[in-house]
């Protein structure tokens, strides 16, 4: 198969970014698989696309930590192949109502779920500017849209997100670059996990099309975002949540 070029997804080694990783490298991207600490997982899902005929490799950095994404961004510029696409899926929730809310938990939220995925696109798009193409996919949330209580830190993250993507998408337009943001509802991974069965069905009554959605529903929008059908798509929010925010 040969590549499309470069897709790098961010927190790939398990979840939606692993099923995204998948995706893309089916539709013929080589992958690179980031995570942040759980290398097993990454391999696997290396091993699993290249059993499928595509191409991956892994690469370890934080998102949040300006460093070492500026170090992990020239290993990148350094391939052969040029990067096409960012998926800034890194994200981690540090829920609780705000009386409660540790500062320390606040920052780290948001220097993951926002900073690193301006960190990230910021080196992106010095690559990408060369080129004169690219997508960027910023992964925000529903919670983003309609707010949720007890995830105030989560939610300013998300969306800032939205806020990133509609500048950005501005800012890169005349470059051929573009800049949409996915907001998934409940999706079925080990961050829903962490719900109690009460709360599960909580949630579930009030979505619609009544069910979680699974880490593939929000891959196929991201694989269509990645692509050249949405050559005409920048500075959008589109929603993967069974109809929980319309
Ligand atoms: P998940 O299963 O908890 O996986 C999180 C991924 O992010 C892991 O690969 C993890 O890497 C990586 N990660 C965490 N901190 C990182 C850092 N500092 N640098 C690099 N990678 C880091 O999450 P998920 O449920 O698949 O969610 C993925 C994204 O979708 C998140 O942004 C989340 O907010 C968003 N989202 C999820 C849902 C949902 O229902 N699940 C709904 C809306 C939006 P390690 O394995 O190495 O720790």
């Amino acid at each position: 198969m040969s590549s499309l070029g470069l897709a790098l997804v961010t927190g790939a080694s398990r979840g939606i970014g692993a099923a995204i990783a998948e995706k893309l490298a089916q539709t013929g991207f080589k992958v690179l698989i980031n995570y942040q600490s759980n290398e097993a997982k990454a391999l696997e899902v290396k091993t699993r696309i290249e059993s499928q005929g595509g191409s991956a490799d892994v690469i370890r950095f934080d998102v949040g930590d300006d460093v070492q994404v500026t170090e992990a961004f020239k290993k990148i510029a350094a391939n052969d192949e040029p990067l096409r696409v960012l998926v800034n899926n890194a994200g981690i929730s540090r829920d609780q109502l705000v009386l409660r809310l540790d500062p320390k938990d606040l920052m780290e939220v948001l220097q993951i779920n926002l900073l690193g995925a301006i960190y990230c696109s910021k080196e992106a798009a010095k690559l990408m500017l060369k080129q004169r193409q690219g997508s960027i996919i910023q992964m925000s949330s529903v919670v983003g849209e309609m707010g949720n209580a007890g995830q105030t830190a989560y939610a300013a993250s998300k969306a800032g997100l939205i806020g990133v993507t509609k500048s950005l998408a501005r800012e890169l337009a005349s470059r051929s670059i573009r800049v949409n943001c996915v907001t998934p509802g409940y999706i079925e991974t080990e961050m829903t996990d962490a719900l109690t069965p009460q709360q599960k069905e909580a949630i579930v009554k009030n979505i619609p099309l009544g069910t979680l959605g699974l880490a593939s529903d929000v891959a196929s929008l991201v694989a269509f975002l990645a692509g050249p059908d949405s050559r005409y798509m920048t500075g959008q929010v589109l929603g993967v949540n069974g109809g929980l925010y319309i």
